[in-house]
């Protein structure tokens, strides 16, 4: 228990701290995503962490879309977050919200402000604006039309609201304090003119509030008492303070900001998979390349080894990358014991038994997994051809090297032993078959205790093996090695995706979308949910075997 306390983050201590002194009786927390883009591994971090303290604290979890901006928004982008975020367990229940829903209380609100001389319709262009704003040495001037009457501001406001002005050529602003040494507080915007559609409230809006003025508005209209984001919000809190204040909300949500989650070696950003995506240089948002969360389910990653993921990282307010590899270690210890190991060779190579019977097949019994007994057994058949992996043979072999070389005696994984008798070639000198002979008293399960062999390779039955295809990745962009070049272009990487024709054991053949397995030795693979067919499975390596990345203690 007390290991319990002393662990709590610095957030669980600020919500500690406002129920012990009442000011807070059932936790409301939100996921609040701007309906812009997909959602990715940085947003799961978000998403779990106001979800778990709302379910730890007994309280409520809402799922708000932040949809005030009518410019980028699209209902394919909300029903991706819908997906996601039900995909990693988030349960937001009947409560779902659209910000766009309150744009009638942003609206009276506004109105309030203007009523209580606290803020006023201004005239200045955008440049004008950005001008008269100051910099972060010098305090800006007043605007010359600061000073208009609470009849007048109440008037032109809701001209705003009926279409009489152009995009641009009237704003709303806050007046709180031009020579405020923080930026956000001289005189923000808080409502534009803007004609456009919106992807809910279709024509019905030709104003739209901005940021800083609605966020707080929409979490102190769902009662939520802790507002959590990232660091980049926390310059911005005194406005949302004060917004609140002004509107003289009785329970205000508190802001609290923690540090944005930054994996290395991947893009997170949206705007740069949406070029990527654009350009056409990925299959979409859920390209397995890509670390949005469409796309690492698409590779095989589990809600799982996210949460895993996130639970490892922690909550700080300290910036900094967490490295790719402790991904890759969550999702494996997580299908470390859940997934059946199976044989498939990426690169084949035929081994021919030359003493096996010709025509013989036999079905050997074979564990699923051997750490994890409950996963059963399976059969596979063996005969006298086989596919290995080319890497498993070696005529001329460096020393240390166990596999395959003639002469050499290994094991064949859960069948029997076999002594490389040599090879055969084409005409340019490329090994076409290996070949062996076997010991039929060596059979796996057995009891034989004989000899000691150093090496154990796998392989498919020849003409048992199913055809399929295994796509193996690399990280797109190394966000570390620039994400552009130096003539403006996005500096890929050539290796991201390799496509191989590969040979998987028949007990495969019955595998759907989103099964995953470990093809023993090659890595876990998952069959990828758009491109496989029953007549071509196609295969999503998530993650390697192994990695040199150590849990830090
Ligand atoms: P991006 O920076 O990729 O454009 P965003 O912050 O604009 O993302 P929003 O839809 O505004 O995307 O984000 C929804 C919520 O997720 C916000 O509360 C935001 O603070 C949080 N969030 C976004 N990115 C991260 C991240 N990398 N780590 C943790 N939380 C994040
Ligand atoms: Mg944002």
């Amino acid at each position: 228990m007390d290991n319990e306390v002393l662990s709590k983050n610095f957030i669980e201590q600020i919500i500690d701290k406002d129920i012990e002194e009442g000011h807070c009786k059932v936790v409301k927390t939100r996921f609040p995503p701007e309906p812009n883009g997909y959602l990715h591994i940085g947003h799961a971090k978000s998403i779990l962490l106001n979800y778990g303290l709302a379910k730890e604290y007994g309280g409520q979890f809402n799922m708000r879309f932040d949809d005030t901006n009518p410019t980028k928004e699209k209902d394919e982008f909300v029903e991706s977050i819908k997906a996601d975020v039900e995909w990693l367990g988030a349960d937001y229940e009947d409560r779902l919200f659209f910000a766009s829903d309150y744009f009638q209380i942003m609206y009276e609100a506004a109105v309030k402000l203007i009523k209580k001389g606290k803020a006023y319709v201004c005239d200045l262009t955008a440049d004008e604006i950005k001008e008269y704003r100051g910099t972060l040495t010098e305090p800006g001037k007043n605007s010359p039309y600061r000073d208009r009457t609470i009849e007048e501001n109440l008037e032109l406001f809701e001209n705003m609201k009926n279409g009489k002005y152009a995009d641009g050529e009237k704003v709303l602003r806050a007046k709180i304090d031009m020579s405020s040494p923080n930026i956000n507080m001289r005189d923000p915007i808080i409502y534009r003119v803007a004609h456009q559609y919106h992807h809910r409230q279709k024509d019905a809006w030709c104003i739209y509030p901005m940021y800083d003025f609605a966020h707080p508005i929409e979490d102190a209209t769902e009662g939520i008492t802790h507002s959590i984001c990232t660091l980049e919000f926390e310059d911005h809190r005194p406005l949302y303070d004060w917004v609140v204040t002004e509107l003289e909300y009785e329970n205000p949500p508190k802001q609290i900001e923690f540090a944005k989650l930054y994996l290395t070696n991947v893009v997170t950003g949206k705007r740069y998979i949406k070029k990527l995506v654009e350009d056409g240089i990925v299959d979409g948002w859920d390209d397995p390349r890509l670390v949005s969360l469409a796309a690492l389910r698409r590779r095989g990653f589990t809600p799982e080894s996210i949460r895993k993921f996130v639970d490892i990282v922690g909550v700080t307010k300290a910036n900094g990358s967490v490295e790719y590899p402790m991904l890759e270690y969550c999702i494996r210890e997580d299908l470390k014991l859940k997934k059946p190991r199976v044989m498939a060779i990426l690169d084949p190579v035929k081994l021919i038994i030359d003493n096996y019977p010709e025509g013989q097949t036999e079905m050997l019994d074979v564990d699923n997994n051997l750490e994890n007994p409950e996963l059963g057994k399976r059969k596979v058949p063996f005969g006298r051809e086989l596919y290995i992996e080319r890497e498993d043979f070696m005529e001329e072999p460096p020393k240390k090297y166990y596999r395959l070389f003639p002469g050499n005696e290994v094991r064949l994984m859960n069948a029997y032993f076999v002594t490389c008798t040599g090879c055969v070639k084409d005409e340019n000198g490329n090994i076409t078959e290996v070949h062996c002979t076997y010991d039929p008293e060596t059979k796996s399960g057995s009891g034989f205790e004989g000899r000691k062999v150093k090496g154990t390779i796998h392989w498919v039955s020849a003409p048992d093996a199913v055809k399929a295809t295994a796509r193996l990745y690399e990280n797109i962009i190394d966000e570390e090695k620039g994400v552009y070049n130096e003539d403006g272009s996005l500096n890929l990487n050539p290796n991201s995706l390799t496509t191989v024709e590969c040979y998987v054991e028949p007990s495969l053949t019955s595998a759907k979308a989103y099964d995953s397995f470990q093809f023993v030795r090659n890595g876990y693979f998952c069959v990828d949910c758009k491109d496989s067919r029953a007549d071509n499975l196609v295969f999503n390596r998530i993650v390697s075997l192994k990695s040199s990345f150590k849990l830090p203690k």
